[in-house]
């Protein structure tokens, strides 16, 4: 959203209310895309739960077919989480608006695309 510069007492009432019109335009669509997020980031929790139940209920299973070392799972998941760190780290993006590709960690994802940190901010 883009902003304005404040009006001055020499506006005409015309110019207040075609502002605040667009204020009010701008807010409602922004209380749309907040909907949205927040719609997104309750159903990712969710999955992550589900993803974390199923983990643990694996490593249970697993557990009582087959007792393994802890230390060992520990040891394993630190690998395969530093492997995909560097593999976020390594990743690129296009930005939907000027088409530069950037790092993945610093482009900005939103609903209406992917952003450089030009074009986002
Ligand atoms: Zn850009």
């Amino acid at each position: 959203m883009e902003t304005r510069k404040p009006l001055g007492y020499w506006s005409s009432q015309w110019s207040y209310r075609q502002a605040i019109n667009e204020d009010r335009s701008d807010l409602e669509d922004t209380e749309l895309t907040v909907e949205k997020l927040q719609g997104r980031v309750k159903r990712l929790t969710e999955d992550m739960l589900l993803l974390r139940a199923t983990l643990m209920a694996v490593v249970d299973v697993l557990h009582a077919k087959a007792p393994f070392d802890e230390a060992e799972l520990a040891e394993a998941t630190a690998t395969a989480l530093a492997a995909l760190r560097a593999g976020h780290a390594a990743a690129t993006a296009v930005c939907d608006k000027c088409k530069q590709t950037v790092a993945m960690a610093s482009a900005t994802v939103t609903l209406d695309g992917v952003f450089c940190t030009s074009c986002a901010g």
